[in-house]
Parts: C-alpha cells; sequence; structure tokens
C-alpha cells in the first residue's frame, strides 16, 4: 500500500497544478465569433444512473439503442456528477463550475444561477447560435436561471414526449443555422411509470407495492425484497422507454441530414439510490449510485467507439463543446476539455472530480420528508479519483473513505486506517478553494418564487 500511495502522492502535485491552472482560465482570451459551426445538442437524462444501463455492463438490456449508438460515440465509463441532485448538477453542467462555488448546493431553495457567471448558452448565443432549451421544468425551469443565454426555453410537461413534439419543430425551422439545442427530461424521476410496451420487467412479480408518487417519497415501507425489485423493475422500464426516445432524436436528425453536422452529448445530472446504503431516492448521499452518471460524446467528425475510464465530471462538458467547436472565447471553469482524451488513444494524466450536496437546516418549506430516520445533511463533498473517494463533513472533516478499486460498493469506511490516503484525498479538495458550507450560508437570500412552479414540484414527489 505504501508505494501505492507514494505514487498517488506523486501523481496529486500534478493534479494539483492541473487543477489551478484550470480553474483560471482554460482557453486564450482571443476574441471572435466561433470558426466551426457545428450543431450541438445536449441530452440530460434526469436521474439516470451509469451502472443500469446495458452499455455500462448492466445484465439487463435496459439500453439497446444507446448501445448501439455509443459505437459512434466516446463513452466516458467513469463520468460523475458535481452533485446527487438536480439543481447544482445542472448548474455545473450550464458553467462547468462546482456547485459550491455558484453557492446552489442545498435542497430545497438552493438560489439562482449568479448573473456573473456565463453560462454555456450566453456564450454559443454571442457567437451567433440559435440556442433553445426543451425541458422537463421543475428544478430545471427558469425559476433557478437557467433560462439564461437560450432564446427558447419552453417546457409543457415534465418528461422528453411532452416535449419532443415541440422540440422537433423548432429543429425543422432552424436546421439552416447553427443551433445550441438542450433537451431534458424526468422520464427515470419518480414516479415510475412506464408505457406498458416498455414496463417489461415488472411483468409477472408478486409486489403490490404502487410506484405512483405518493407512495415512493411518502415511504411506504418496502415489505420485502420483491418490493425493491419491483421498483427496480419499473425503474428499468422507465430507462427502456428513454431509450427509445433518445432513437427518436437521432432518427429526426438523420431525418433533417444534421446528424453529420451536429455534436450530441448524452448524460445525467444524478442517479438514484435502491436501498445500497440504507434508502430510496437521491440527494442524501453521495455513493456510487448517485453520483456515477452516463456521458456519451458523439463528434461526426471523429470515428470514436471508444470506452475512456479516466474519471471526469460535469463541469468538464462546457470546455468540451466550445473546444470541439473551436471557441476562442475566456472562459473560466473547474473543467477541463475532454477532447484530447476523446481524440488520443492514451492519455497518462491522473484527475480527481468533487461532488457535493446538502441542505440548509433553515428552509424546510417543500422540504422533503425524511425516510427512515435520515434527514439530508447540511453539507456533504467528495474527492473522487480513479481508486478512491474521499466523504468530507460540513465543516471539512474526513468522515469516510472508501478504495473503490477493491471496495465498488463502498461497504468498508478506511477512513481511520488509510490515513496518509485520507490526507492527500483531504489536500486536493482544500486546494480549489471551494465554499465551505458556512460561506454558502451568507450568500443572499434569493427571491426565488417555489409557488410558481410547486405542481411541477408536487409532481416530482418534493412537495
Ligand atoms: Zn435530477
Amino acid at each position: 500500500m505504501n508505494n501505492a500511495i507514494d505514487s498517488f502522492k506523486h501523481k496529486v502535485n500534478t493534479m494539483k497544478n492541473q487543477h489551478i491552472a484550470r480553474t483560471i482560465k482554460i482557453k486564450n482570451n482571443r476574441s471572435g465569433n466561433l470558426a466551426n459551426k457545428y450543431n450541438v445538442i445536449l441530452i440530460s437524462i434526469d436521474t439516470l444512473r451509469a451502472d443500469h444501463l446495458s452499455c455500462y455492463g448492466y445484465e439487463r438490456n435496459t439500453s439497446p439503442y444507446i448501445d448501439e449508438f455509443s459505437q459512434r460515440c466516446a463513452l466516458f465509463t467513469n463520468a460523475f456528477s458535481t452533485s446527487a441532485w438536480t439543481v447544482p448538477a445542472h448548474a455545473s453542467l450550464f458553467t462547468g463550475m462546482y456547485a459550491s462555488r455558484l453557492g446552489l448546493v442545498q435542497s430545497p431553495r438552493p438560489g439562482i444561477l449568479p448573473e456573473e457567471i456565463k453560462t454555456l448558452a450566453e456564450i454559443l448565443n454571442q457567437s451567433g447560435y440559435n440556442t433553445a432549451g426543451f425541458h422537463g421544468g421543475g428544478y430545471v425551469s427558469a425559476n433557478f436561471g437557467f433560462n439564461r443565454g437560450f432564446s427558447t426555453y419552453r417546457s409543457k410537461g415534465s418528461r422528453f414526449e411532452d416535449n419532443l413534439r415541440d422540440c422537433f419543430g423548432w429543429l425543422e425551422r432552424h436546421k439552416k443555422l447553427p443551433f445550441f439545442l438542450f433537451l431534458h427530461g424526468f422520464n427515470c424521476h419518480v414516479p415510475f411509470n412506464p408505457p406498458r410496451k416498455f414496463d417489461i420487467y415488472s411483468k409477472g412479480m408478486r409486489s403490490t407495492y404502487n410506484t405512483n408518487r405518493k407512495s415512493i417519497y411518502a415511504w411506504e415501507p418496502l415489505k420485502n425484497k420483491e418490493d425493491l425489485e419491483f421498483i427496480i423493475a419499473k425503474y428499468d422500464g422507465e430507462i427502456k422507454y428513454t431509450d427509445f426516445l433518445i432513437k427518436k432524436v437521432v432518427q429526426k436528425l438523420e431525418e433533417l441530414h444534421l446528424i453529420e453536422k451536429t455534436i450530441i452529448i448524452i448524460t445525467s445530472d444524478h442517479g438514484e439510490e435502491f436501498m445500497e446504503h440504507g434508502q430510496l431516492g437521491h440527494i442524501r448521499t453521495l455513493y456510487e449510485e448517485l453520483i456515477r452518471i452516463p456521458l456519451l460524446v458523439y463528434i461526426p467528425f471523429i470515428n470514436s467507439g471508444k470506452k475512456i475510464d479516466k474519471v471526469v465530471s460535469l463541469v468538464d462538458i462546457p470546455a468540451t463543446i466550445l473546444e470541439i467547436l473551436d471557441a476562442k472565447y475566456k472562459h473560466t471553469s473547474d473543467g477541463r476539455s475532454l477532447l484530447s482524451l476523446i481524440k488520443t488513444s492514451t492519455h497518462n494524466s491522473t484527475s480527481f472530480v468533487i461532488s457535493e450536496t446538502g441542505k440548509d437546516p433553515n428552509k424546510n418549506i417543500g422540504d422533503l420528508p425524511p425516510r427512515l430516520g435520515y434527514e439530508v445533511p447540511e453539507f456533504i463533498r467528495c474527492v473522487r479519483t480513479n481508486e478512491w473517494k474521499l466523504i468530507l463533513d460540513k465543516d471539512n472533516n474526513p468522515i469516510e473513505l472508501y478504495c473503490i478499486s477493491k471496495d465498488p460498493k463502498e461497504r468498508e469506511n478506511v477512513c481511520n486506517l488509510e490515513l496518509s490516503m485520507r490526507d492527500e484525498l483531504y489536500k486536493l479538495s482544500k486546494n480549489l478553494n471551494l465554499k465551505s458550507f458556512r460561506e454558502m450560508k451568507t450568500i443572499k437570500e434569493s427571491d426565488i418564487n417555489i409557488d410558481k412552479i410547486k405542481h411541477q414540484l408536487v409532481a416530482l414527489g418534493y412537495m
């Protein structure tokens, strides 16, 4: 183990420098329009954990189309969200910044995306791109500033199918101009009620568990193992249906002759836990089932089909898109472009990613009810490398350490055993100068009117 730690320490010094550089500037400061006129489609499949897709090794054939499409993509096997819930994860996806740097971590009212931080949509819009978002509302709505930079930002329902018609109409009208399209749906979020044709895994199951919103968020107790299997079967049915809808999107691009002109990124904001660590749902923890997400990048001019195992994050996506488009814009980011990883067959650099979640104890309106007596923590942060994960509490004290390569299910906390590794990972986190929980509490109270989106949050089981 000592040799491994020494070698890791060596890598840590390199990583520290990489991160410092990244947070200052990722591109040079030349101005100008985007020379490359490729379109971009960014698809966020809410609540989709990576390990339930067949192309990520799941035993059920939940994603036949995404599997097939992945042969044309770079597939990142160790992609992580910056959080365990929707708002902070999307804030990172749109800005390339860690959520605590934006002040947007805590459930249920995280605040609004700070005005001074430019979003990817704003950069592309100012570069002459037509920008549109068709999304599921609720925690992805304009109330949190997510509409910034989008000429059109619309939701006719929480699921992909509610918005595809509008989305396809928009594509038909804008196919001649370079565009940036954000597509989002809550299909894999509770309630899990896939259409009958795709609800194939729960057939013949004996459970009477009701997977509608009321049951799952009021925490109807699981009576037996069959209940849990039933919920998972319903979730998998939703993935199967979502896979079918993704196929429709790609087919539409082919029909419009856009597939060779469009970069497509398929990802998620967080996963869902099914009692791996004693709970259902998301927000509460930072274990793998919640933060390991799918990430597929399709670039028409790069023949890929490659699997990349380096740890990467949602914060890397804006920088990646801007580099693919050869954007000459200054862009401050916690992320790094993944283009070199996609292009080259080998990549020697080591990296780490950060994920954060929490709850403001002073705000209880619209909060989630506790389940099994477990509350959302005030704040936790984790540092994840390819082999290790360290979890820190709100006062930045290390509390859990897992050797993921040996213990992928995070069963054995070695925080008091692997002290050297614990300290090295702790230093990585500290070096980023991310806001602490206490600093975030001083952020100006947001004027978000939750009532405006109350009906959407009710539908998703948050109120
Ligand atoms: Zn979400």
